[in-house]
Order: structure tokens, then C-alpha cells, then sequence
């Protein structure tokens, strides 16, 4: 069965199968065990389908990483992606797997220095990541030349395709060699891929792998819900409610970062922040602490914690919610592995609950809620487990001699209760303080006045000035750089329309678009929250929500609600 084929079954070299090692992947994905045989022997070209989060890089990275022959400095592969970031995260995996090559990975992406990327691609570059207008501008000024391509990979190509770069991606396969694999990658096969399949690619193999499950199936997804100032208290209750919690805590910024990786600290716990400002042997020292087990908690950004491998982690805290769903998958993804059992615990507070409510359903995971335990209950805990450990320790010790003979004395006039309650009181005092823990307020309202952290504009354009949905969409993308997905619930009227859009995207949109009108006559406004067209909840369903919450919030530390399941387990016990 696929679950036993490990990296070495798949005719990796050796020099791979250590890089693979050293970055903690235990054994294949199914598209990884499908896709790299494949690659490495037969020369065909592959259109592989798998869900987010599956490995699909190191999939086609890993045989590329092989084939490409270090010796010959000319782009050997290209790798089209559809955002700067996922270029980003793609060109740092296929780094981390590269091991002893003397590889060169170069990514390229607008709104960077073109500068840059001109020298690095001058020095010679094997492998090149990049989005199809950067690509594009480059092959047009001769920077980056393909007469040696051996691989050209189109990764995540539904979502290049959403995004309209069709012709970019023509352009760009115009220019390269007739002889070479091309490998389209994505999570779905839209038949605008098999048109371009049918069209640029040779017969290919086509890879599907169904219903993988994202996360992990051994990591227990939960959520809390929580005010941002009760944060840190909660964390530590967490933390505290487990024998042994060997995790990464997930904050936004490096700011944040350093605040509660301090606060931990000061508190305690052995946690050290980990971001970008720290040098290469500082970040280093941290990660080697965290693998001997002298560090149990590292307090990271997501691009400080991109290529920490370690397999055994047993939480992970989403302590601000991720961007985008893919770096929840990311952040998830870091533990329940290697057969062990891993719980990913997400903080989410009022404001945040309906981009949560997104990432949820992108990350198709059945994330559960928890409530945080309450003091008593962690105070209980620790009990039971001080119990358990003077239990085996008393089963199990070997005893120094001078023990027994002050314990003799100690009971020579005194009861042996009034004794040992004394002794466990000297030594377990601070464990056991109820004081050390405060209050927590229960973060009862989602804020009505935005949900989700979107806002609906009023434009003053609509159908007589020329404008229709595909439009304006576009129009708004194009000049603040937005993303298709981030333009919601657009209607257009005759004079005037209306979009939804994350806050910060629409503070960009009426930034940009009212500087080119009177400062009387702003084109792009709010809408007024009594329009009908402003809101998309009523209050009906709001207070709905809102009676349900109140009847769950008093249970301590339990499931509210839905189907018992795996991830039920781990707290029934407390
Ligand atoms: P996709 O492109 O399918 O969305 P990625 O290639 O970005 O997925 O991989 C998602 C995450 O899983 C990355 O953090 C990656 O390092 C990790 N990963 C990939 N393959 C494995 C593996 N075999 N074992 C463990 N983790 C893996
Ligand atoms: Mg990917």
C-alpha cells in the first residue's frame, strides 16, 4: 500500500533522500509516491491534481532537483506560479531540497527589485520561479533565455488561470524549447486546463489523487474563541494543561513575536521568538535548542518559521489567525507527523470569526471548538499528574540512604500526613497556585459592524457609465493589485455599484481611486450600514448565533457541540 513506500522505493539518489531527511519529510505524499517515479524515468509530461497542502512542490521539485545538471549554468527549469507569494514558497522548498547541489534557484515576481533579480539571473540561475508578468518582462528583455528548458512546470495553473494570465502563460511557453517536459500542476482541473493541456502538452500522464485529507489526519484541529487582550492568559492555560507541550506559537508580526516569546519567558516557560531580525547563528541556535528538547516553545512569524523541520512537534497555537488559508494548511501542517498525534489550537477573536469561518471551509478541515480550560481544572491536572509521577517514582527509585533515615526522623513525633502534605506544599507550591492565574473575559461579541474584516464600498459608477461586473472586477484588481477572490458580492445598478472587500483592500481601493477625483465627490465611499445592499446579515440571524454562543460558553474545556470524534479523545480525560 502507498502508506509503507518510503522516499528511497521512489529512485531518489541518496544525496536527496538525506536532503529529504534533514527537512523532516518521513515518508511521501500520494502525489509525491505517484508523481516522482514518473518524472525521474519515463519522459513524459504530467498534469497532477491534488488538494492543497498534499506536497505538490517536492512532487515535481524533488526529480527536477535530480535531472538538472548543476554543471551547465543555464535555466533548466521553469517554474510558472501564480502569486508572489506562492513563487516565494515554492523556490524556498526546492532550496530546502536541493541539499549539497550546487544548484542555483532564483525567484522572480513583480513589485521587487528588478535590479536584483537581473544580477542573480546574470550569474546563472538552474532553476527559475517565477509569475508570468515578471517572467514575461524578463524573457522580453533577454535576462532570462529558455533554449536550455528541461522542465517547465505551470503550479497551481487553475489559479493562474482565475487570475487571467491564459496569454502571459502562451507567451511564455512560445518562447521555450519544442523538446521539453511540461508538468501542470493544480488542485482542480478546470477544462480550460485540459484545453491547455491538450494544446502545449505531449500525451501526458495525468495524476489525479483524490481526497487526500490537507492536515494530517493525526492532528486534532480546534478553535477558542478569545479577545485579543486575554490572549496571552489563555496560551498559558493551554500550555499549562498539558504534561508535555512541545509546540510552535504562530503570531502576525515580529513585534508581536518578540512580546510574547518575552512574556513566556518572564512567566517561565522556555520559549524564545524566532523572526527574521535574528541572525543566521542566533535562528540557528534556537532551532538546535528546540530539536535537543531544551526549548519547548518557539514563538514564530510564518516566514521565520518556513523551513523549521522539526517532526515531532505536539502543538501547534494559531496565536493571530493566518492571512489565508493556505498558511493555516502550512501552520497545521507542522504537526501530527511522524505518527504522532499533533493538535493545532487556532485563536480566533469576534472580529476575526468570518475570515475564520473561511479558512475553514478552504482548508476543508473540521476545525471544533474548545473553550479554555479554567483554573481549577489545570490546577486538577497537574495533581493527577504529580500523583502519577511520585506513584512510578516510588515504584521505581533507588533510593540514597540518607532518605530514609531523615524520614525517620521527621515522622519521629509528627503524623505522616501532616509531614508529607508539608513536603509537597515546599515542593510544588508554585505549580499549584491558583493566583497565577487571571481572569478571562468570554469574548462575547462578534462585531456586527464588521463581520469579517470586510467592508462594502459604494461606487459611484455603474451600467450608463460603461461598467459591468467582469469590469469592474477587474479594473479594481488590476490597480490595487488585488486578488479576484478578494472582490466579493459585486452588483453593478445603472448609476451606481457595489463590492465587497477585505478592509485593507478597501481602504486601498477608495485610496487610490478617490485621489483622481474632487476631494467633495470621492468615487468610492463606504456604504451606509442601512443600505440593504451594505449588509449581508440581518440581525435576526446575527442574535441567533449570538443565543447559541451564550448557551455554550460556561462549558469548561469540552467540545461544544457537533459529532464526537478522534479529536474528542484528547480532553475527555481531564
Ligand atoms: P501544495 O503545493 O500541494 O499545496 P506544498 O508543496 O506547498 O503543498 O506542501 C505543503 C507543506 O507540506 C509544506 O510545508 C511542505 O514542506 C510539507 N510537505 C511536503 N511533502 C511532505 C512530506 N512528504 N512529509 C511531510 N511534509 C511534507
Ligand atoms: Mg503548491
Amino acid at each position: 500500500m502507498s502508506d509503507s513506500i518510503t522516499f528511497a522505493d521512489l529512485g531518489l539518489s541518496a544525496q536527496t533522500i538525506s536532503a529529504i531527511g534533514a527537512k523532516g519529510f518521513e515518508k511521501p505524499t500520494k502525489i509525491q509516491s505517484a508523481c516522482i517515479p514518473l518524472l525521474l524515468k519515463d519522459q513524459v509530461d504530467v498534469i497532477g491534481q491534488a488538494q492543497t497542502g498534499t506536497g505538490k512542490t517536492a512532487a515535481f521539485g524533488l526529480p527536477i532537483l535530480e535531472i538538472v545538471d548543476p554543471s551547465l549554468a543555464k535555466v533548466q527549469a521553469l517554474i510558472l506560479a501564480p502569486t508572489r507569494e506562492l513563487a516565494v514558497q515554492n523556490s524556498e522548498e526546492i532550496n530546502s531540497l536541493k541539499g549539497e547541489r550546487a544548484l542555483e534557484i532564483a525567484s522572480v515576481y513583480g513589485g521587487a527589485s528588478m535590479e536584483l533579480q537581473l544580477r542573480k539571473l546574470r550569474r546563472g540561475v538552474h532553476v527559475v520561479v517565477g509569475t508570468p508578468g515578471r517572467v514575461l518582462d524578463h524573457l522580453r528583455r533577454g535576462s532570462l533565455v529558455l533554449d536550455n528548458l528541461k522542465f517547465m512546470v505551470l503550479d497551481e495553473a487553475d489559479e493562474m488561470l482565475d487570475m487571467g494570465f491564459i496569454e502571459d502563460i502562451e507567451e511564455v511557453l512560445k518562447q521555450t524549447p519544442e523538446k521539453k517536459r511540461m508538468l501542470c500542476f493544480s488542485a482542480t482541473m478546470p477544462p480550460a486546463i485540459q484545453a491547455l493541456a491538450e494544446q502545449y502538452m505531449q500525451q501526458p500522464e495525468i495524476v489525479k489523487i483524490q481526497e487526500e485529507t490537507m492536515t494530517s489526519t493525526l492532528t486534532d484541529q480546534v478553535y477558542v474563541e478569545i479577545r485579543e487582550s486575554d490572549k496571552l492568559e489563555a496560551l498559558t492555560r493551554l500550555i499549562d494543561m498539558e504534561e508535555r507541550f512541545y509546540g510552535i506559537v504562530f503570531c502576525r508580526t515580529k513585534v508581536q513575536c518578540d512580546e510574547v516569546g518575552q512574556k513566556l519567558a518572564q512567566r517561565g516557560y522556555d520559549a524564545q521568538a524566532l523572526h527574521g531580525d535574528l541572525s543566521q547563528n542566533q535562528r540557528e541556535s534556537i532551532l538546535n535548542r528546540m530539536r535537543e528538547k531544551r526549548l519547548s516553545i518557539i514563538v514564530a512569524t510564518d516566514v521565520a518559521a518556513r523551513g523549521i523541520d522539526i517532526s515531532d512537534l505536539t502543538h501547534v497555537i494559531n496565536y493571530s489567525l493566518p492571512e489565508a488559508p493556505e498558511a493555516y494548511i502550512h501552520r497545521v501542517g507542522r504537526t501530527g507527523r511522524a505518527g504522532k498525534r499533533g493538535m493545532a489550537i487556532t485563536f480566533v477573536t469576534p472580529r476575526e470569526y468570518k475570515r475564520f469561518t473561511f479558512i475553514k471551509r478552504i482548508a476543508k478541515s473540521d476545525i471544533e471548538r474548545i473553550t479554555i480550560p479554567e483554573a481549577g481544572q489545570i490546577i486538577k491536572a497537574k495533581r493527577e499528574r504529580i500523583i502519577t509521577k511520585l506513584l512510578q517514582y516510588i515504584e521505581g527509585a533507588q533510593v540514597n540512604a540518607q532518605f530514609p533515615k531523615m524520614a525517620d526522623r521527621l515522622l519521629h513525633d509528627r503524623e505522616a500526613k501532616e509531614v508529607l502534605a508539608a513536603v509537597l506544599e515546599y515542593v510544588y507550591k508554585d505549580e499549584l497556585d491558583f493566583d497565577k492565574y487571571r481572569e478571562i473575559v468570554p469574548s462575547r461579541e462578534r462585531t456586527d459592524r464588521d463581520d469579517n474584516g470586510m467592508t462594502r464600498l459604494f461606487i459611484a459608477r455603474g451600467r450608463r457609465d460603461g461598467l459591468d461586473k467582469r469590469l469592474l472586477v477587474d479594473y479594481l484588481i488590476e490597480r490595487v493589485g488585488a486578488q479576484d477572490r478578494d472582490i466579493q458580492n459585486v452588483s453593478v445598478q445603472d448609476e451606481f455599484s457595489f463590492v465587497t472587500a477585505p478592509a485593507k483592500i478597501a481602504d486601498q481601493i477608495m485610496e487610490t481611486f478617490n485621489a483622481i477625483a474632487p476631494k467633495d465627490k470621492p468615487i468610492i465611499t463606504r456604504a451606509k450600514p442601512d443600505n440593504p445592499n451594505g449588509k449581508n446579515l440581518t440581525r435576526a440571524r446575527r442574535d441567533g448565533r449570538r443565543d447559541r454562543y451564550e448557551e455554550r460558553r460556561d462549558r469548561p474545556y469540552k467540545k461544544s457541540g457537533g459529532r464526537s470524534g478522534s479529536s474528542r479523545r484528547r480532553y475527555s480525560s481531564y
